[in-house]
């Protein structure tokens, strides 16, 4: 069975976008993963298919009702569908490349977006959602979150990577950001590649590269060197 998504979106307009080019869409016509989106207004109340309300307590904004929303999963998601159910939240667990990794070699993934100021903590609660962020900044709903959580994912699965080496020495892959790359002209503006890079001797270039790789993360990303709590 392929790597099967399905979005919860208010806006399924979005889906694929992005994702319906280049690697990750060629994949999806070949089959190696499956996208499936859900309208949630499709459950909303009444005549108007209202989906939010004010916030209890009073504040600025709407929230997305629990009744709604889980009936919009229910509908989505077959019951004992082991995937994980995701809910894109500034509040969740950041997305790792490791994460990505754990979601990438699993079945797939139900990804509920969000809008609005968020969505009524019940349903969190009770459709055990797991909230998961993409950065500390705040966008306008959960579907950017979402796209970006799937690109990451599905570049992993087999299949989609034409050069399946490249990803292996990717920035986080080891624990450290990359080591920098040149290609030809072997000159431009001036600027030389590292004589190293052209000495044909490959240990000399992977000592440069690992050297030049922690040197950036010791710049850049010192916590990245810290032991994980
Ligand atoms: N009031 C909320 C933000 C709501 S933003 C708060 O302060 O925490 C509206 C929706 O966008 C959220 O429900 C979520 O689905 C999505 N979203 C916003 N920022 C996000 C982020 N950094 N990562 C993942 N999803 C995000």
């Amino acid at each position: 069975m392929p790597f099967h998504a399905t979005l919860l979106t208010l806006y399924p307009e979005m889906f694929p976008g992005p994702l319906g080019v280049s690697l990750a869409g060629r994949a999806l016509e070949r089959g190696d993963w499956r996208l499936e989106t859900f309208n949630i207004r499709e459950h909303g109340e009444g005549r108007h298919r209202l989906v939010d309300d004010t916030p209890a307590g009073g504040s600025p904004g709407m929230v997305l009702r629990a009744d709604v929303l889980a009936s919009a999963i229910d509908a989505a998601v077959p019951e004992g569908d082991a995937r994980p159910r995701l809910l894109m939240s500034p509040r969740g667990r950041p997305l790792t490349q490791g994460f990505v990794r754990e979601l990438a070699a699993g079945e797939g993934v139900v990804v509920v977006c969000g809008r609005f100021e968020g969505v009524d903590e019940r349903v969190i609660e009770g459709r055990g959602l797991l909230e998961v962020s993409i950065g500390d900044y705040i966008l306008s709903g959960g579907e950017m979150a979402a796209l970006v959580l799937l690109d990451a994912a599905v570049r992993l699965l087999p299949g989609v990577m034409g050069n399946a080496l490249s990803g292996e020495a990717e920035s986080f892959e080891g624990g450290l950001l990359e080591h920098p790359h040149y290609t030809r002209p072997s000159v431009w503006e001036g600027r030389e590649i590292p004589a190293v890079l052209r000495s044909g001797d490959h240990g000399a270039v992977a000592r440069w590269r690992r050297a030049e790789a922690e040197r950036l993360t010791r710049e850049r990303r010192p916590d990245l060197l810290l032991p994980r709590r």
